[in-house]
């Protein structure tokens, strides 16, 4: 009797942790080079006051100046640092010893996002260039896995998200700069039309809102088990020189962000199952001043960013990133200081743990999981 309760206790333990510690959804986000340091200490008041990269310094100032840097940044990212960092767990803020980084040499955005979709570094990728990626993404490994095949989806303001998923060979469902092929609905055809009617602002990258609000419509009609997000703006505004766009951006995409939450929470199959994991494919210079445009490794400056050459040690900082995550299985530690720099090969087999999934059945060669987002 003693063994048979002693078993049963056991195979209820197994359960109940079982069925807290996998999610069974994952949303991943990333803002495209929003650097760490406005996600942490808010304005930056040499930039927000400057002449030339902030034609709207007087309503920058007043929407998000303030003494205190986390209450400047808490007024840019208000569901971020009200909600994510509170119930989450964050890294990346150098200023209080915790470190996050990209581990491709290059400290651009092809290879950013792909060491951060597929979970290693692949060297040749050493362009921005639409080359269709060799590596696989965590989209392209799940479709091997019955429980997830065509369950998954991608949206993305940059034109060459085709190429880093490699659709041709993979399948994967990535919308990204181009309306929709099969619009379903009247605001889904209604979003195609303005697509068509309001010119991008950039040749290549189109207005977060459509990214946005193409994928909020996909979740609620496919709902996928892994979606991936990324939105472009903050990047192109940056090199653009716009400080003031860059943030007026940076506030919108953290809107975007609380909506695709409140949205998961509102429908059965996400409700309370679902992970948040929220990241950028690179930082940006911070000295001298107007390394703030541009991101660009030591190595890239000598090749494929030779336009950057003037700068010979490359983007020094650019590789600085952050990472933040919320949802069942993810400890609400909030800010997390860092023993070693936590790098963005290592998120691939962090969300497949947080799924249940040992990285291992599916490409043994990924970053090992971040034991930090993982209770
Ligand atoms: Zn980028």
């Amino acid at each position: 009797m003693a063994r048979i309760l002693a078993m049963l206790s056991a195979l209820c333990l197994l359960g109940i942790t079982g069925s807290l510690q996998a999610a069974d959804n994952v949303v991943l986000i990333t803002f495209d080079g929003l650097r760490w340091q406005e996600l942490f200490r808010g304005l930056d008041p040499e930039l927000a006051s400057h002449e030339e990269y902030s034609e709207q310094s007087e309503r920058l100032l007043e929407d998000f100046w303030h003494d205190d840097p986390a209450m400047s940044a808490s007024a840019i990212f208000p569901f971020l640092h009200g909600t994510v960092f509170q119930q989450g767990t964050v890294v990346g803020n150098r200023d209080l010893g915790s470190c996050a980084a990209v581990s491709n040499p290059w400290y651009f955005s092809y290879p950013g996002y792909s060491e951060i979709l597929t979970g290693v570094v692949n060297e040749s990728i050493d362009s921005n260039g639409k080359v269709l990626n060799p590596e696989k993404t965590l989209h392209e490994l799940l479709n091997f896995n019955p429980d997830f095949r065509g369950r998954s989806a991608a949206f993305a303001s940059w034109d060459v998200f085709p190429y880093i998923f490699n659709v041709e060979r993979s399948g994967v469902f990535v919308n990204a700069f181009e309306p929709l092929v099969a619009p379903v609905g009247e605001a889904e055809a209604l979003l195609n039309q303005l697509h068509i009617d309001i010119p991008p602002p950039w040749p290549t990258v189109r207005n977060d809102a459509f990214t946005h609000h193409f994928a909020m419509s996909y979740l609620r009609r496919e709902q996928p088990r892994l979606l991936f997000i990324s939105y472009g703006e903050t990047d192109d505004f940056a090199h653009d020189a716009k400080y003031d766009e860059y943030i007026f951006a940076a506030r919108r995409t953290d809107g975007f962000i609380r909506e695709v939450w409140e949205t998961l929470q509102s429908i059965d199959q996400y409700r309370d199952n679902t992970v948040l994991f929220i990241t950028v494919d690179h930082g940006r210079g911070e000295e001298p001043i107007e390394t703030w445009l541009h991101h660009a490794s030591k190595r890239s400056v000598d090749g494929y960013m030779s336009s950057l050459s003037q700068y010979e040690e490359g983007i020094v900082g650019s590789d600085a990133t952050w990472m933040a995550a919320m949802g069942p299985g993810i400890p609400s530690q909030g800010m997390r200081t860092t023993a070693d720099c936590l790098t963005s090969n290592r998120i691939a087999s962090t969300l497949l743990q947080l799924l249940g999934e040992d990285y291992r059945d599916y490409n043994p060669a990924m970053g090992v999981p971040l034991e930090i987002f993982v209770e």
